[in-house]
């Protein structure tokens, strides 16, 4: 089958992530945990320097924002005062024939491609009926056969008859169960009726009676992705991780890995407060880990069950909430600029009454233009003073703010920016991933693959080569060079391997900056050249020739 380009992209960056060490799966050697990944040295670097700049802009840039840490365990209390005990599902569907399991809203299966083949299937067994001897497809031949034998000893077998008919005429199956089975384009009959015969081989009817009626089906989320089988009706499905503290297991004992970092904030609300002696409209943040059973983690970290959130929870007066809810999707918008996600690639979705939460004035969801499509990276809502109230409610403790200018008394509304580590980092590596061309040693042109991460984010800024590795002084000059840089960012020496193959092995990895020491930094060649060296941009490929002293101001300024 021949894949799509943006199929064939994501999996050039998921083989890229994982032979360059950015991301791994967790567990490999034992076949892989599903939904959950391991960061490699590149993809750690990458990711602390999305955290670092996002704590940057959020806390240490600001007066009105303080951050914290809260505990992953969670008391049961606030799961249950927050909703999420009750609510936080998703509706899950079951394949039949697979038992594998799907979030239902999120696989629409069939487009106008379909035929429904509906099979039917009655079990003779209960019926006491002859076995029929006939291949499946061929059934009605033994309708036909058995009806002539009926009709030659009616006594006998009358009442099984009759109720076979019965059930038979009037149900969608006789007995024993029945499946639907999609036809989907360039499948037969026959494959179709060979997955029916599993079906009822499952349940143990050896040789099931099939009845096949076809109907087109057009949109229907009620079949299998995989597979065109049947699914379930929807059931909720709660999403979180329960675990159990101490030594006996309870229902005492239960506590929750949070769902999301947010509820550590509204329960500590009133602390903060106090400590920080901050006055609205002022913020916490946080981020940290969070962990969602999802049904159906996929398109590699994107859906993960565990992953990172940096939330932001921005507490303001009522009447400021909608005004504060459109500065901060601008603000998370600049945010994602200033990392090297171009605007173009992201979109904001103003979440409909329908689908946002009830509580919400206001949602807006930030999308990014994914390989496999274009998907959430952050939600941005106007949660009003929904959470607080609960959590007040609930412990019976005032989460209450006190106006000195008004007099009064109210609890905060609240504005949330939460982002998804895993998803901006995933963002990062699919806008930065690129292919062009640039000369090999000999001069031919080749393909170079290179990630064009803003020098912000790259999880190294720079390299540094001496030009040969059997030149002493050309050595040490480097590794001097190394010394000088390594207080100021993130360095990596490499001697190994012709200078432009070095380059390349940079470039895959998204080093905006190399460094390369010759023989006129040595001042052999020319004495006004001692001390300089060449500084080899990433994306353009330019060398310009810098003074050694001057390396660490002009890097600096390039990549903070
Ligand atoms: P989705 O609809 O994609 O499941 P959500 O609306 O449930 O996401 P929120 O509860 O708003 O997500 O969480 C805030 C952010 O946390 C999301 O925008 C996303 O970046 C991140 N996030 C949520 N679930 C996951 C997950 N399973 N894996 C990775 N990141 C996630």
């Amino acid at each position: 089958m021949n894949k799509s380009p943006d199929t064939q992209r994501m999996e050039k960056i998921v083989s890229l992530c994982k032979r360059r060490g950015f991301i791994f799966q967790s567990s490999e050697i034992y076949g892989g945990l599903n939904g959950v990944w391991d960061y490699g040295p590149l993809g750690v670097e990458l990711k602390r320097n999305l955290k670092n700049y996002w704590w940057r802009v959020m806390v240490h840039e600001r007066d009105d924002i303080v951050g914290m840490d809260g505990s992953i365990l969670t008391h049961p209390a606030v799961l249950k005062a927050s909703g999420h005990v009750d609510t936080f599902t998703d509706p899950m569907v079951d394949c039949r024939l697979t038992q594998r399991r799907f979030r239902a809203d999120r696989e629409s299966v069939s487009r106008k491609d379909s035929i429904r083949l509906a099979l039917l299937v009655s079990d003779h067994r209960k019926f006491n009926l002859p076995t029929p001897k006939v291949d499946p497809s061929s059934v009605f031949k033994f309708f036909i056969e058995f009806a002539d034998k009926m009709s030659a000893q009616p006594d006998i077998l009358k009442d099984d008859v009759e109720n076979f008919r019965k059930a038979y005429v009037s149900g969608p199956a006789a007995s024993g169960d029945s499946i639907r089975l999609l036809q989907r384009k360039g499948e037969d009959k026959a494959t179709i009726l060979k997955r029916a015969d599993a079906f009822y081989q499952l349940r143990n009817i050896l040789i099931p009676m099939l009845s096949p009626s076809t109907e087109e089906v057009t949109d229907s989320r009620d079949f299998s992705p995989e597979n065109g089988a049947e699914l379930t009706p929807p059931r909720p499905f709660n999403l979180m991780f329960r675990t159990s503290m101490g030594a006996t297991e309870t229902e005492d004992s239960i506590a929750y890995l949070r769902p999301e970092t947010a509820q550590a904030i509204f329960v500590q609300f009133k602390n903060i407060l106090e400590v920080s002696r901050k006055k609205l409209p002022f913020g916490i943040a946080q981020i940290g880990k969070a962990f969602r059973n999802e049904i159906n983690p996929r398109n590699f970290t994107f859906r993960s069950r565990e992953f990172e959130q940096m939330e932001l929870e921005y507490f303001c007066r009522a009447e400021e909430g909608m005004k504060l809810l459109d500065y901060w999707l601008g603000e998370r918008l600049k945010f994602y600029e200033n990392i090297g996600i171009g605007r173009d690639g992201l979109h904001v979705k103003t979440v409909s009454d329908e689908e946002r939460a009830f509580y919400s004035k206001g949602t807006y969801d930030i999308e990014f233009d994914f390989p496999f499509g274009r998907q959430e990276l952050e939600g941005v809502a106007y949660r009003t003073d929904y959470d607080l109230l609960q959590h007040q409610k609930a412990s019976g403790k005032s989460l209450d703010y006190f106006d000195e200018e008004t007099k009064q008394r109210f609890v905060p509304h609240v504005v949330e920016p939460s982002a998804g580590v895993d998803r901006a980092v995933l963002a990062l590596i699919c806008e930065a991933y690129s292919e062009d061309e640039a000369p090999d040693e000999k001069g031919k042109m080749e393909t170079r693959i290179v990630l064009r991460f803003h020098p912000r984010m790259a999880p190294i800024k720079c390299a540094v080569f001496p030009l040969l590795k059997n030149k002493e002084h050309l050595v040490a000059k480097a590794k001097e060079i190394v010394d000088l840089l390594r207080p100021h960012m993130n360095v990596f020496y490499d001697e190994s391997g012709a200078i432009g193959r070095r380059y390349r092995r940079q470039d895959e990895i998204g080093t905006p900056f190399g460094v390369t020491v010759d023989f006129e930094t040595l001042g052999e060649k020319d004495a006004d050249l001692r001390d300089t060296v060449t500084l080899r941009d990433r994306d353009s490929m330019k060398q310009e020739r810098v003074l050694v002293k001057d390396l660490p101001g002009i890097l600096v300024s390039r990549i903070t």
